[in-house]
């Protein structure tokens, strides 16, 4: 219900602001509980005019997430939905918004509860076999219970092998700069994040370290290392300099290897990388009239020619490997969760005894609930009840 109305401190009856107030009743409402929310025109006497006459009425401010909190406590969201605000609230770019917000309707949720359900339905099955022996179950029990095991235990080892997209959708996309010195490398980052303007954590190091900066491009959080020049060198420094250049071209999901397109000759140091993971960048084309190797991108660092192919060319190696369309896993605590979901779900299928193998399923079924935060007895009573006319 909203109403317009005139705000009056009750104790004095004096006028504080003319406003709005919107009325939830529990359990319709953010939290679940009875919540009202009053508009106000913002300015200060009137805020704290009324937070005052709140706080006489022995109301507190909310401590950080507690709204989130009491949602979650009265099961408006999940754990992972909880998150997803989160996120969505720390969200820099557009696709972090979008997986957050894809969080937040409840995708990764329903995938875990899913499988919960899924495990928590074999899990009833296996105990009204141990509980109840001679009810006469069905001998293809031991076969299907198996089965189960297996096919959500490849499930979950698929979802685990996604190679973190999305914990790195969150982080920021590695990608390292790499190529022979004075190819342009620095000012080619320099270039790319005062396109993007959105420099957000500049780590510099020395100019023989590796620099990062994390930029907004084409939507999506990019961290860009700039990585000292890839040569021989004798001086230790430099040497130094090299090997963490070739460690974080080592770990970086895509690189760009930028060389002097006035010596193309260069291109060639690309060839120790995998070609799909690493774009050739043939810069300094305003010195050059030959037109650059096959397969290299010709940019300008200097006059910003070829900029903008190089930033659409990117982008779309980034969308072909994170827009898809499963939802991913977001953080470390469910990773951690769905390893020891996968590896309790293994040893229940190597396990002989079925008490054995019950345990597994259960402390599986554990693992899953944690990451939503529903995990009861009760949700496997309800299971093994409603499933089976034991008439006990
Ligand atoms: P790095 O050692 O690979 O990081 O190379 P730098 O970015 O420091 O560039 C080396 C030199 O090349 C500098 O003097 C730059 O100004 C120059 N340079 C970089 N990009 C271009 C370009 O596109 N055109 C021209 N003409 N010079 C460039």
């Amino acid at each position: 219900m909203a109403r317009r109305v005139r705000l009056r401190d009750p104790e004095s009856g004096e006028e504080l602001d003319d406003g709005l107030a919107l009325w939830f009743p529990a359990p319709r409402s953010l939290t679940g509980e009875d919540v009202a929310e009053f508009h106000l025109h913002g300015g200060r006497a009137g805020v704290s005019g009324v937070m005052t006459a709140l706080r006489g009425l022995g109301l507190r401010l909310a401590e950080p997430g507690e709204f989130t909190r009491r949602a979650f406590v009265n099961g408006k969201l999940d754990l992972t939905q909880a998150e997803a605000i989160a996120d969505l609230a720390a969200a820099e770019t557009e696709a972090q918004r979008r997986q957050a917000l894809r969080q937040l309707d409840g995708a990764l949720g329903d995938l875990y509860r899913g499988w919960g359900d899924r495990l928590l339905r074999t899990l009833a099955h296996l105990e009204a076999a141990i509980d109840f022996p001679d009810e006469d179950l069905p001998p293809e029990i031991e076969a299907r219970v198996v089965a189960e095991t297996e096919a959500l235990a490849g499930e979950i080892a698929a979802h685990l092998a996604d190679s973190h997209r999305g914990e790195r959708l969150r982080d920021g996309i590695a990608i390292a700069i790499v190529g022979p010195p004075n190819a342009g490398k620095s000012s080619l980052l320099n270039q790319l994040a005062r396109r993007e303007a959105a420099i957000t954590s500049p780590i510099a190091g020395t100019t023989r370290d590796v620099i990062e900066v994390a930029i907004d491009l084409a939507g999506y959080p990019v961290v860009l290392a700039d990585t000292a020049g890839l040569r021989q060198s004798s001086d230790a420094i430099e040497q130094e300099g090299l090997r963490r250049a070739l460690a974080r071209a080592e770990t970086a999901e895509l690189r760009l290897y930028v060389f002097d397109a006035t010596a193309p000759a260069a291109a060639q140091g690309a060839a120790v990388w995998d070609r799909a993971d690493t774009i050739l960048v043939a810069n300094k084309i305003d010195l050059s009239d030959a037109p650059p190797p096959a397969g290299a991108l010709p940019v300008s660092a200097l006059t910003g020619d070829g900029i903008a192919a190089l930033v659409a060319a990117v982008a779309e190696w980034i969308a072909g490997r994170y827009d898809g369309v499963a939802p991913a896993l977001t953080r470390a605590r469910h990773r951690e969760a769905l390893e020891d979901a996968a590896v309790a779900l293994r040893r229940a299928r190597d396990a002989a005894p079925p008490e054995l193998r019950a345990e597994d399923l259960r402390l599986a079924w554990r693992s899953l609930g944690r990451i939503t935060g529903r995990a009861e007895i009760e949700d496997l009573l309800d299971v093994i009840f409603a499933e089976f006319c034991l008439g006990k």
